[in-house]
């Protein structure tokens, strides 16, 4: 693909996260920018229908099921946490350079695209974007526009 494709896709992609974020029926809205941290890219939880991945024979099962996991490798575990999250594993992203940039940007996959995205009921209870991420989610107006 040439740049100038990516670059016009990368656009039409951003385009379309920026309607689904003024239009979706949430209450909330992101605001914010990128701090280029890798935070997001270092730290990422993933479940199945058993909850969140604990053990790395799970997580080799659901890389067999779809190729997307197989970008990511064990980055450590969670401790000292509430019991739901105690030994959680954290993935990492082989495609973070060392820089903390992506190295395949233009093509990250939709989901990298959407991050950090909204969901009423995380965010309801207290959930928010990571330590010192650049967004932050916020209610899409004024309590008191809310009255009117
Ligand atoms: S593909 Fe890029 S944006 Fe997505 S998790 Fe990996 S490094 Fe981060
Ligand atoms: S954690 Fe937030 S600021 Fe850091 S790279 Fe991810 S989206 Fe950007």
């Amino acid at each position: 693909m040439s740049n100038k494709f990516l670059k016009i896709k990368n656009f039409i992609e951003d385009i379309i996260l920026s309607v689904k974020n003024k239009f979706q029926s949430s209450k909330y809205v992101v605001k914010g920018k990128c701090r280029q941290c890798g935070k997001c890219c270092s730290n990422i939880l993933f479940s199945n229908e058993n909850g969140y991945v604990k053990d790395i024979e799970t997580f080799k099962e659901m890389q067999k099921k779809h190729f997307i996991y197989n970008f990511f490798y064990e980055n450590g575990k969670i401790t000292n946490e509430e019991k739901e999250l105690e030994g959680v594993i954290l993935f990492k992203c082989k495609h973070l350079n060392r820089n903390n940039k992506c190295n395949i940007y233009f093509i990250r996959p939709f989901f990298c695209r959407d991050y950090p995205s909204i969901n009423p009921d995380f965010i309801k209870m207290g959930g928010t974007t990571l330590d010192d991420c650049g967004f932050k989610f916020a209610p899409d107006k004024a309590f008191i526009e809310y009255l009117k």
